[in-house]
Order: structure tokens, then C-alpha cells, then sequence
């Protein structure tokens, strides 16, 4: 018998040839860029300032011509007419059902509109992230949050749904109370960020004598908000605590959800290329980068995405394209290693590029280094102090020195930085539910 994920997914666009692919995502591209420009007085006006009408895009090429935008000019229109949108949005006020915004954690928050047909898109973008990390319609899942007004949980409820999977909302409760129900109800699969699903593993051992490895029937977790799936540290650490199979996705509220690990594991995440267009740049001569292994920065496109349309958007990600083709079959491109900075974190330190994703990588290699960190970079006198807080386990307590020989040597190698580090005991840095704050610039406060 035919299951709901059978009929959802779509193996002949997962599998089309490249050159069939590009010419649909041309269309697409065509459709929706006629559409903003037919229904969005911002979107108008931006094109035809820069001279470019729908009925010009043929290529890609010519997609490379079209005007980017950026997060700064959609929090210029909003709290404006049509409030509290601004006139990004492209379907009257009444069309509209949901209500979401981004968290915020680069200045004012962006608000985003969908309607009924974008939730509907929001599913089915989840829908191709769980089936191709395992998700079937025999799972249980459970979601350790609750949902508020950010949309990565809601958006993998209803495609866990989609799906024909069993979903549990474990919003309300606390930590324990959570894996407690989770062990009584046999959940087999739970979505959470890096930071909180290694916190509740943590939690269940030390608190409740639970061991998720063993006593838990989680078999996979998809991860989401914040990069650390995609950190192989990290990730080890993740699989060996639950002993579950570990996944990364990454998506964005003004974007969609664009990217997933399948089960072949890679070293790398899928771009769902049936329904957004990636281009990366090169952010010196703007070209697109198509060779391997090559940083640029990410420009994308929604094509289906209806109220507050997301086009060339400047995701200030920077992100690069894989060598290899998936042994998985799917002919959608991957990009090597995830999100591999932002635009704006990567910073200079004592001249030296440093990308905060690299320290995370170094300190959660080391086994006898608890979970936790901190980052401050603070400038004294013409010279930039960087500061690393590290947590000892108690087992370790004895080869301090050795730890700490490995640790300035490993930081040494992958970040061509010295650093004044200091121990913590065990549980003393502080502890994140979602969006950790874990790296400090004070220079600019100073
Ligand atoms: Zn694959």
C-alpha cells in the first residue's frame, strides 16, 4: 500500500539530470520573479530601477543579473503599510495565516508572513529534509520545545506529519519531564538544536540515572538553529551520547528550509534544488562560483514561497559547493560541510581570519572536555586578548597538564591563534536551550 511519504516524495525531481533541472529552475525562477514584480510594490520598484523585467531571465546568467535583497531592506519596510509587513508582501492582509519572525539574534527581528498555500510549502520542504534522513510513517517523534513564535519546530511538526509520522509536542514540560516521556512513550526520532539535545543527554545521566544510549529508543535526530550537526566533533559527540544517528538541516524564516543531510552521510547537505536556487559569489567579483571547494557567499531563491516572496536573497552565508556527486542517487547538489561561517562572524583576531566554528570543532574533540565553552575577545591597549573558558570533567582532573599541552596545540593548528585558556569545574559555564552565546566580541563595546 501506497504511505503518505511514498506519494510525497518525488524521486524523479530529486534525480533530474542536471541540465532538466536548471531549465526548471529557470522557469521557477521566471514564474516567481513575475509574480513579485506583478503583486510587491517593493519588488517593482527594485527591478525596475535596475532595469530588468521577468521576461528577460533565460539563463542563469541572467538570474546573476537581478537585484539581491537583503535583510536591512526588509526591516526598512516593516511596521509600514500593509502593517506590520511593509510592501514586500504580495497577497492582500486577509490571505495571510501565519505569523513568524526571525529570532533576532543580529538586530531587530524580521517579521514574516505566510499564507495557508507557504505553510503547505513549509510542510513539504520538511517533508523531503525527514524521508531522506529516514522518517517514515512507523516513527514517533518528539519535539523537546515549545514552538513560540519561530518557525524550524513548527514547520518539522507538520512535515513529520506530512509524512505519516506520529508527533509528539513536548513544549510546556522541563528537561526531565521531557526525556521521561519521551522513554514512556518509545519516541523513536526527536528534532532539537545541537545545544539542547546534548544538554538533555547530559541531564538524563546526571539527574535521572538515564542512559539515552541505552535505556532511550531515540534512533536519529535532526538537528536545526544553530551549526553544530555539521561540526564532526560535535556530531560525534551527539551520536555517541544517544546512540542515534545524527542529522543536519539548515533553513532560515525569510528563506525556507534548503538544505538537509540525507542517510549517506556525505560530508556534506543536499540543496533541495526542486524548490529553492542557490547561487554562491564570489564577494569580491560577484561572479557565481560553480568550481568545488570554493567559498563564496550564499544568494538564494524560494520558488514557491507566495506572501513575502524570498528572491536573491544576500543570506550572508558562506557556504561552498562539494567535489563529489552523493552515492545516495539524488542529483541535487551538495555543499561541502554545511554553513561553514557567516558573513558576519567570521572576524579578524590579531589579523588573522577566525571563524568561531573552528574553536567549537577543537574543544569538542577532546573527550575530557565537557560540552561547554566560552569565547571573549576583548582588546587591550593596540592588541586584541582572546580569552577560551573550558570545562574539565572530573575523570580528567589528574592530566590537567596533558589536556591543556592538546588543547593550545590543536587550537594552534586550526585557528593560527593563541589563546589565554582556563579550566572550569564541571556544569559552571552557562547552559543554552537554543541559540547559544558562546563567542564575545567586546572590541567594538570598548
Ligand atoms: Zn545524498
Amino acid at each position: 500500500m501506497l504511505t503518505n511519504a511514498d506519494k510525497f516524495w518525488n524521486p524523479l525531481l530529486e534525480t533530474l539530470p542536471r541540465e532538466k533541472l536548471q531549465d526548471l529552475q529557470v522557469r521557477k525562477f521566471r514564474r516567481i520573479m513575475a509574480w513579485a514584480y506583478e503583486n510587491s510594490k517593493f519588488h517593482r520598484k527594485l527591478y525596475k530601477e535596475a532595469g530588468v523585467q521577468p521576461a528577460d531571465i533565460k539563463t542563469m546568467e541572467d538570474i546573476a543579473q537581478v537585484p539581491k535583497v537583503e535583510k536591512s531592506m526588509m526591516r526598512n519596510i516593516q511596521k509600514k503599510e500593509p502593517y506590520p509587513y511593509g510592501d514586500m508582501l504580495c497577497v492582500p492582509l486577509e490571505r495571510v495565516t501565519e505569523f513568524r519572525q526571525t529570532s533576532g539574534t543580529t538586530g531587530q527581528p524580521v517579521y514574516q508572513p505566510d499564507t495557508w498555500q507557504d505553510w503547505e510549502w513549509w510542510a513539504e520542504s520538511w517533508a523531503y529534509i525527514l524521508y531522506a534522513q529516514g522518517y517514515r510513517s512507523t516513527d514517533r517523534v518528539f519535539i523537546p520545545f515549545g514552538y513560540n513564535i519561530f518557525v524550524a519546530f513548527w514547520a518539522g511538526h507538520y512535515g513529520a506529519e506530512k509524512l505519516g509520522c506520529e508527533v509528539v509536542p513536548g513544549g510546556v514540560l522541563n528537561t526531565e519531564a521531557r526525556i521521561l516521556k519521551m522513554q514512556e512513550l518509545r519516541a523513536t526520532a526527536t528534532m532539537a538544536t545541537p545545544t539542547y539535545v546534548l544538554g538533555m543527554a547530559d541531564t538524563a545521566r546526571r539527574k535521572l540515572g538515564i542512559d539515552p544510549a541505552k535505556d532511550l529508543n531515540i534512533q536519529k535526530i535532526t538537528c536545526a538553529g544553530e551549526p553544530g550537526a555539521s561540526i564532526p566533533a560535535t556530531k560525534k559527540r551527539i551520536e555517541e551520547a544517544w546512540g542515534a544517528k545524527v542529522y543536519d538541516h539548515i533553513g532560515a524564516t525569510e528563506i525556507g528550509a534548503w538544505s538537509y543531510e540525507c542517510m549517506e552521510k556525505p560530508g556534506g547537505l543536499h540543496v533541495n534544488e526542486g524548490l529553492f536556487l542557490v547561487q554562491i559569489e564570489d564577494p569580491e567579483t560577484g561572479e557565481i562560483i560553480e568550481e568545488p571547494g570554493k567559498p563564496g557567499k550564499m544568494v538564494i531563491t524560494a520558488f514557491d514561497r507566495i506572501a513575502q516572496p524570498c528572491i536573491r536573497f544576500d543570506s550572508k552565508d558562506i557556504i561552498m559547493w562539494h567535489e563529489e556527486q552523493c552515492p545516495c542517487g539524488r542529483t541535487f547538489r551538495l555543499i561541502k560541510g554545511g554553513v561553514v561561517g557567516r558573513a558576519d562572524d567570521i572576524t579578524k583576531v590579531k589579523g588573522v581570519l577566525l571563524a568561531p566554528t573552528a574553536i567549537e570543532e577543537v574543544v569538542r574533540a577532546i573527550p575530557e572536555l565537557g560540552d561547554e565553552y566560552e569565547v571573549t575577545v576583548t582588546k587591550k591597549g593596540d592588541t586584541d586578548d582572546i580569552s577560551l573558558k573550558v570545562e574539565l570533567l572530573p575523570e580528567a582532573e589528574n592530566r590537567k597538564d596533558e589536556v591543556m599541552a592538546i588543547l593550545v596545540d590543536q587550537l594552534r593548528v586550526k585557528t593560527n591563534l593563541r589563546y589565554n585558556i582556563s579550566f572550569h569545574p564541571y556544569g559552571s559555564l552557562p547552559r543554552y536551550d537554543v541559540k547559544a552565546k558562546r563567542f564575545k566580541d567586546l572590541r567594538k563595546i570598548h
